[in-house]
């Protein structure tokens, strides 16, 4: 099998990249683990990106697949093992099939990090979530708690907070890092927030009832979500030598890395600015350069 480029990840930039180049005739071939959408399929609500005043992650993410769709680009549902880099050759493992290609676009981006506290996993399904959106719904009428400062744990707890009876935001320092709907956030009446404060253990019999925070308080819950930060998706790529000491892939301006014809576009990117618009810009730059640059197979 063998592709001008090759994209892994049907995130926003790797959909993106994938609809630039197929419009300009390079044949690419789209590879994703999941569903399409990534981590747009964890957002409930998108309220920052232009032309829709409320749209949700997954209607979001469906709109660009069926675009994808449209222009006939193919898709494979497995999970890349490793890229093997053979002289002039990029050769891409899956599960599945081994294949070459001239191009190759890492778009893996990231997922949300766990805790750590004692007894996360055995909760998992049974009350932890890190996606508001896909298990918020299963505790209508119920009391969950939500851990995180940034915007996307107030978007969610907000989101949250129009289902469940009573929401608490446990704050690790003494203010919150996001900005986005603050003053919502604080005139919710269901909404409580506690500051300095920090889950030590999760427990109950067979789902969650409780945490336990460091201070040895007691919280009574049906569900806790998590939204404390990422991990980049890179995991797979480490014998590339591309990424930095957090793991996230450093390019240039051009989203090149260091090894020649691979770029790395979205949240698995080294950068500042992680979010829809700047993920789908990354996917231009690469197939701009692509395109600028084609010496093709
Ligand atoms: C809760 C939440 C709320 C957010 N709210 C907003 C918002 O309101 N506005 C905004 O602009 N942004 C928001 N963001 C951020 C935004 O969603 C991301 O910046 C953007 O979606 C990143 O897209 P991406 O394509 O780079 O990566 P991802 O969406 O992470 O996609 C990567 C894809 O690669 C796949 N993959 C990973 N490894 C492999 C492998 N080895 N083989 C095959 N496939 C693989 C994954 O399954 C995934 O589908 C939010 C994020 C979250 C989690």
């Amino acid at each position: 099998m063998e592709y001008n480029v090759i994209i892994i990840g049907a995130g926003v930039a790797g959909m993106t990249t994938a609809i630039y180049l197929k419009r300009a005739g390079i044949s690419c071939c789209i590879i994703e683990e999941k569903a399409p959408g990534g981590q747009l399929n964890y957002i409930s609500t998108i309220e920052n990106y232009p032309g829709n005043n409320k749209i949700s992650g997954t209607d979001l993410a469906y709109n660009i697949y069926n675009q994808v769709n449209e222009l006939d680009i193919p898709f494979l549902f497995e999970q890349v093992k490793e890229i093997k880099k053979e002289k002039e050759k990029n050769i891409i493992i899956t599960e599945k099939r081994e294949i070459n290609a001239k191009y190759i676009i890492i778009a893996t981006g990231r997922s949300p990090k766990k805790l750590n506290a004692l007894k996360e996993e055995n909760f998992l399904g049974k009350g932890v979530s890190y996606c508001a959106i896909c298990d918020g719904p299963l505790y209508k009428d119920k009391e969950v708690i939500v851990v995180g400062a940034g915007n996307s744990a107030i978007k969610e707890s907000l989101f949250l907070s129009n289902i469940c009876s009573k929401v608490t935001i446990l704050v690790r320092k003494d203010e919150f890092r996001g900005r986005d709907n603050i003053e919502e956030l604080r005139n919710k009446k269901n909404i409580i927030i506690k500051y300095n404060s920090e889950i030590k253990k999760f427990a109950g019999k067979e789902n969650l009832e409780k945490v336990i925070l460091k201070s040895n308080e007691e919280i009574t819950c049906n569900a806790c979500f998590i939204f404390i930060g990422y991990d980049p998706a890179t995991e797979k790529f480490l014998n590339l030598n591309i990424t930095n000491q957090e793991g996230y892939i450093k390019t240039d301006e051009y989203c090149r890395t260091n090894i020649k014809n691979i770029f790395a576009i979205g949240d698995v990117r080294e950068k500042e600015v992680n979010q829809i618009i700047t993920a789908m810009n990354d996917g231009v730059v690469a197939a701009t350069t692509i395109m600028n640059n084609q010496i093709l197979l």
